[in-house]
């Protein structure tokens, strides 16, 4: 079969014909998305642009609709990116279910469904269809699509790493992009839901400004994402930054992945949902784990302590090796405040990571479970040419509260 035309994901770009004058943009796009809203003063100093290079260039982006100026106590107005238009879904695929939302920022509205008990490209492709006719739109109106694959994604081939195939078997050896593309004809991204989830915060999160960021994400998997200097890392093969498979117990138990003592086989939701099941009242998953704790369960506290001491010293260790300035855990376990945190910190001391110059700060992520998604919205928005200084409530489930900002939580 043909391959369908692909609709050009950078707009932006492509109306840009001088080299230089589209550097400079791309320079003032990327301070105004991971910076947040600027004066047109600052942007001039962090990017080191003349002022009348970054008042053209606002001007042109005012007139695209692709920023506005908004303004700050009264006085100096900040240029803020919008994404005024655009048809995007984010898709999330795990072992044995899928869950996609697709995105109208004509109409400000969020519209999610759920496929239970099945994972592969079917699937997939059926939800993504039912989703585009749920928002009463066709397939050629979607401005981009992207995939958070509960899996590392190989750079050589496109597909899930091999030893993730018998976990996810109706993923083995499919060249996800090509797939997508070709079955929709619409621009398809693909990365791993721990990388998306970890320019989430970068973005719009906890990661905010800082140019070098940790983010290990922890529910039913375990993975990790890494920004160096300023970008995503992704490493020669495409895994960089994965947390899961860091091995901490040489006695522990045999990992999915081969190796033994795997990070995810002590704090994964299998992991941690096993480790109570002699405690009074079946526990079936992590949030399960999470409340009864909460309530005074001394099993399910003792074991979240013990999944916070682990997951301390795996960070410790990336920490000595990356020296992130800001290191995030998301997932549930990042949501379960001090039953994870206090045996997290308490690890990190014992480290004694301060032996170091300056200690990175440790937080939870503070997007909740929509993080993979709205990473999949940034790598779309960043790959159009487009980005969003500000999140907009519309775009999270309502239903989900988000986790206040915390404190930072030094050591
Ligand atoms: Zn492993």
């Amino acid at each position: 079969m043909a391959q369908k035309p692909t609709k050009s994901p950078n707009p932006t770009k492509r109306s840009t014909s001088d080299p230089r004058r589209s550097m400079n943009l791309e320079r003032v796009l990327e301070t105004l998305r991971v910076d947040g809203p600027s004066s047109q003063a600052g942007l001039a100093r962090r990017t080191g642009l003349s002022a009348a290079t970054i008042n053209a260039i606002v001007r042109d982006l005012k007139d695209q609709g692709a920023a506005e100026i908004r303004p700050l106590n009264g006085r100096e107005g900040v240029v803020t990116l919008i994404a005024g238009s655009g048809l995007f879904i984010a898709v999330e695929i795990a072992e044995r279910s899928i869950h996609g939302v697709v995105y109208s920022f004509d109409r400000r509205l969020r519209v999610s469904d759920e496929v239970h008990d099945d994972s592969d490209l079917e699937a997939a492709l059926r939800l993504i269809r039912s989703l585009v006719s749920k928002v009463g739109a066709e397939l050629a109106e979607v401005d981009g699509i992207a995939i958070a694959m509960q899996a590392p994604v190989e750079k050589a081939t496109g597909a899930i790493t091999s030893w993730c195939n018998s976990r996810m078997p109706g993923w083995a050896g499919v060249p996800l992009r090509e797939s997508f593309q070709s079955a929709l004809g619409v621009h398809v991204i693909v990365d791993n839901d721990a990388n998306l989830a970890a320019l989430a915060e970068w973005t719009w999160g906890v990661g905010r400004g800082v140019d070098d960021f940790l983010y290990v994400r922890s529910s039913g998997g375990v993975g990790g994402g890494l920004v160096i200097d300023g970008s995503i890392y992704r490493g020669g093969n495409g895994m960089a930054g994965d947390m899961g498979h860091v091995a901490l117990e040489g006695t522990g138990e045999v990992c999915y992945c081969g190796s033994r003592g795997c990070l995810t086989t002590l704090v994964s939701e299998r992991a941690i949902v096993n480790a109570v099941r002699t405690s009074p009242g079946a526990k079936r998953t992590l949030s399960e784990v999470i409340v009864a704790a909460r309530k005074g369960d001394a099993a399910c506290q003792r074991v979240l302590a013990e999944a916070g001491d682990y997951l301390g010293r795996a960070l410790a260790n990336a920490a000595k090796v990356m020296a992130p300035s800001v290191i995030a855990v998301g997932g549930e376990l990042g949501g379960a405040g001090p039953l994870v945190f206090d045996g997290l910190l308490s690890s990190i001391e014992l480290s004694n990571i301060r032996a170091g110059s300056s200690s990175p700060q440790f937080v939870p992520g503070i997007l909740g479970p929509d993080a993979a998604l709205l990473g999949a919205v940034a790598a779309i928005l960043t790959e159009s040419g487009k980005g969003m200084s500000e999140l907009e409530p519309w775009m999270t489930d309502s239903r989900l509260a988000m986790v206040p900002f915390p404190a930072a939580l030094a050591v």
